[in-house]
């Protein structure tokens, strides 16, 4: 599954879950701990306390963390160029938001965007 499509995925599964913001509940004496929705209904119980505050903060980032890698991933597309090597014309993928020191087009993908695929 490409990057983009685990992107899409993400956004598809944050829209068809209830409502953000979650919030926390209270703690019961059982350790158990409470996550309500954006309309302050109960929308699960995680069996272990500590685990209610990742899950509310995960699900309230995710918008925002999708959104920065995929405009990360938008300035460094990939356009078509030509490198000349004498007469013959070679055509290469580079990305649009790199370059180098030396006024040449980076190779796409180039490091960044390897580095945000591979973490993926
Ligand atoms: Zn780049």
């Amino acid at each position: 599954m490409s990057a983009q499509e685990q992107l899409d995925e993400l956004k598809v599964l944050h829209l068809d879950a209830t409502r953000q913001p979650w919030e926390e509940g209270d703690r019961d004496t059982f350790a158990e701990g409470y996550i309500y929705g954006g309309n302050g209904e109960h929308v699960a119980t995680a069996e272990w306390i500590n685990n209610t505050a990742l899950i509310v903060a995960a699900v309230n980032a995710l918008p925002g963390h999708v959104a920065a890698i995929e405009a990360v991933l938008n300035i460094h597309s990939a356009v078509d160029a030509v490198q000349y090597l004498g007469a013959r014309q070679i055509p290469r993928k580079v990305c649009a938001g790199c370059g180098s020191d030396d006024g040449n087009w980076m190779a796409w993908p180039c490091p960044t965007v390897r580095a945000i695929t591979e973490a993926l």
